[in-house]
């Protein structure tokens, strides 16, 4: 069996598409949906996410507010612009990029974001609507395995969904997902007994461990469905997944790639969130 390869680029890109035409029709109606991104300090990959967050934003019409601090930014001056931008009427979401500089508690960051501007959905209060099922902010990795799966069009009822990792970004918010859509889930995490046999029961694989192919290729039950969330890097420029991709291709009906897959749909999931945010906010 060959599996169908699950292009993230071009799925993102659809996302992209239908959010653009969204906007459109909001900004008809006189609401520009605004995403505002903090970014405190020069670590060089915050840096790069944030300009293309930036970039998308704008090309898809949306309103975008920069805020670049420096590394010495204190916790007090930052939580005085979240609570700014809580207030501002022209921002429906509001991201603050991590990780943060160790002086600064991010924790307590992130949970003085307003849970109507969770663009991330880290917000204990959103992850707690997320746990029982009311909707709200989804977290916007999990979201993006979610979308893939139903543009293969793939009914999760009463799958076996194996989870690998559970972290509260990755894991236990994509397993809850799998969960509302009524898949039964099994969270496998570090100290999990035989892995191997736990994988090769799932009918679907979800990967965020961030150890190079650790997912073996012959622990994928034929036909199963592979989403390899894992960015990992080996040498100097290779990225490869948490699962062994050749080896599971043979074996999978269907696999994302790395790079190409997950990696692609993360912040068009974010622009989703701004924009659901703002039709919230029109419809209130
Ligand atoms: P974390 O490091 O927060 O979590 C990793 C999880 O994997 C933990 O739950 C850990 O278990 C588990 N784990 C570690 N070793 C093993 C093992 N040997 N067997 C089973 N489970 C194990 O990672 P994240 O969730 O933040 O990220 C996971 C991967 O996804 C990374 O490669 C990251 O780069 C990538 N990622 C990609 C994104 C994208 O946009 N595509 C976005 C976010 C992440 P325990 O809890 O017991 O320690």
């Amino acid at each position: 069996m060959t599996a169908q390869v699950i292009d993230g680029k071009a799925i993102a890109a659809r996302v992209r598409q239908r959010i653009g035409e969204r906007v459109a029709e909001l900004k008809a109606k006189g609401v520009t949906p605004g995403l505002a991104v903090v970014l405190v300090g020069d670590d060089p990959a915050s840096r790069v996410y944030v300009g293309m967050k930036k970039k998308n934003c704008i090309e898809l019409g949306m309103y975008s507010a920069d805020h670049e601090l420096p590394e010495s930014t204190s916790e007090a001056d930052l939580l005085a612009l979240i609570g700014q931008l809580n207030a501002d009427e022209r921002v429906h979401g509001i991201l603050v990029q991590l990780p943060l500089p160790s002086h600064i508690d991010s924790d307590k960051v992130l949970e003085a974001i307003s849970p109507d501007k969770d663009a991330d959905g880290f917000h204990p209060f959103n992850v707690g609507r997320l746990a029982i099922g009311k909707p709200t902010f989804q977290p916007c990795t999990p979201y993006g395995v979610m979308v893939m799966l139903d543009e293969i069009g793939y009914d999760l009822t009463g799958k076996e969904v194996v989870v690998v990792g559970r972290s509260n970004i990755v894991g236990k918010p994509v397993a809850l997902m799998c969960l509302a859509r009524h898949a039964t889930v099994t969270i496998c995490h570090s100290r999990t007994k035989d892995l191997a046999e736990v994988v090769r029961r799932a009918d679907v694989v979800i990967a965020a461990v961030g150890k190079a192919e650790m997912v073996k290729g012959d622990w994928i039950k034929p036909g199963a469905v592979v989403i390899d969330v894992g960015i990992n890097r080996v040498g100097e420029k290779k990225l490869v997944g948490d699962v062994e991709y050749a080896a599971a291709a043979e074996r999978a009906s269907a696999i994302t790639p790395v790079p190409g897959g997950v990696g692609p749909m993360t912040i068009a999931m974010l622009l989703q969130n701004t924009l659901e945010s703002a039709e919230r906010k029109l419809r209130q």
